[in-house]
């Protein structure tokens, strides 16, 4: 591991060139977005000639932001809320994985003047189950995931690549389960079923997102309390760091994972498309927390 730097980061440090690589996160809002620190720790650790933006294009304005800037120095973005399915559409080429989660997180402006689209969200899910619960594998059970959005989409894909055979969705919408379910290899679940959809599961994974506080009232069906082993629940929401979901769960007696290492594990593959290199080993986890959680320092 190289070096941390413990003072807060900013995308750059104003000494780019006039060839700095410049690559960015895209969405509506983008304010929360923690990528520009994540990308920008990785670029000052290695001291790229290179950018990362946060760019909220207003609700309208993604493709024509988009387009506007194929075939110039700019080197591709994350996309976040509401423009993955648009950025999936909006590309020349995707990856297989891209095509079978509906959406795009990423999109590579090539030297040649095309856009790739790509989906890692699944990779950074599974960089995340494989962190915080060692040992786990896809194969070691049944893996319910509920909801059934474009993150439930890309973790049936990415979980049936990585040896998953039973996989269930569980969705408030039974209809939108359906839809899923029809395109990917699981089976669909409404709320009132939950109890058949967490039968023997080993992993359960939260993909909706509608508890985003701390104090939100629970309202998503539960695993039951099981006496061996227990189940790996993960909730792919990183804020709050431990959901109420996993709250619950944890006083359940399962094994839980939380969101932030999915972003991390997101972004690895997407910075090595943009910068043309891999990130640095720093410890960017405490880097993020320290950045969600500041702790006031002395008065002036
Ligand atoms: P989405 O397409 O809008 O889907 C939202 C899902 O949540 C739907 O299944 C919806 O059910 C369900 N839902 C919403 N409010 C609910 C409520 N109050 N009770 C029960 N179900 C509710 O969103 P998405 O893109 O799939 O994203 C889902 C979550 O994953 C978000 O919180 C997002 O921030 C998170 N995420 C995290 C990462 C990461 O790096 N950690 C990456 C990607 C996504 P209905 O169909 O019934 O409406």
């Amino acid at each position: 591991m190289t070096g941390a730097r413990s003072e807060p980061l900013t995308a750059h440090e104003g000494l780019l060139s006039g060839e700095a690589m410049v690559a960015g996160v895209v969405g509506h809002p983008v304010r929360h977005s923690l990528s520009p620190r994540l990308h920008g720790a990785w670029i000052r650790a290695l001291g790229l000639d290179a950018a990362y933006v946060p760019l909220d294009v207003g609700p309208h304005g993604f493709e024509t932001v988009a387009r506007a800037l194929i075939g110039g120095s700019f080197r591709g973005m994350n996309v976040t809320l509401p423009f993955k399915e648009q950025a999936l559409v909006l590309a020349d080429a995707a990856t297989d994985r891209a095509r079978a989660a509906g959406a795009a997180n990423v999109l590579v402006y090539r030297t040649d003047g095309t856009v790739l689209a790509d989906n890692t969200d699944g990779e950074g899910l599974l960089y995340a189950l494989r962190r915080q619960a060692p040992g786990w594998r896809a194969d070691r059970g049944p893996v319910t995931v509920i909801g059934a959005g474009g993150a439930a989409r890309g973790a049936v894909a990415a979980l049936s690549a990585a040896g998953a055979t039973d996989i269930r969705i569980l969705n408030r919408t039974r209809a939108r389960a359906d839809a899923l379910c029809a395109l990917l290899p699981a089976t669909a679940f409404g709320w009132d079923a939950a109890e058949a959809a967490f039968e023997g599961a080993g992993t359960v994974i939260n993909a909706t997102s509608g508890q985003l506080t701390a104090d939100a009232p629970l309202s998503l069906p539960l695993p039951p309390a099981r006496a061996a082993g227990g189940v790996v629940v993960m909730d792919m929401v990183y804020k709050p760091l431990e959901t109420p979901y996993l709250a619950a769960c944890r006083a359940l007696g399962h094994h839980t994972v939380d969101g932030l290492d999915m972003l991390i594990g997101q972004a690895v593959p997407a910075f090595e498309a943009f910068f043309g290199v891999a990130p640095p080993e720093i410890p960017v986890r405490e880097l993020l927390l320290a950045a969600m959680y500041p702790t006031k320092g002395p008065a002036p």
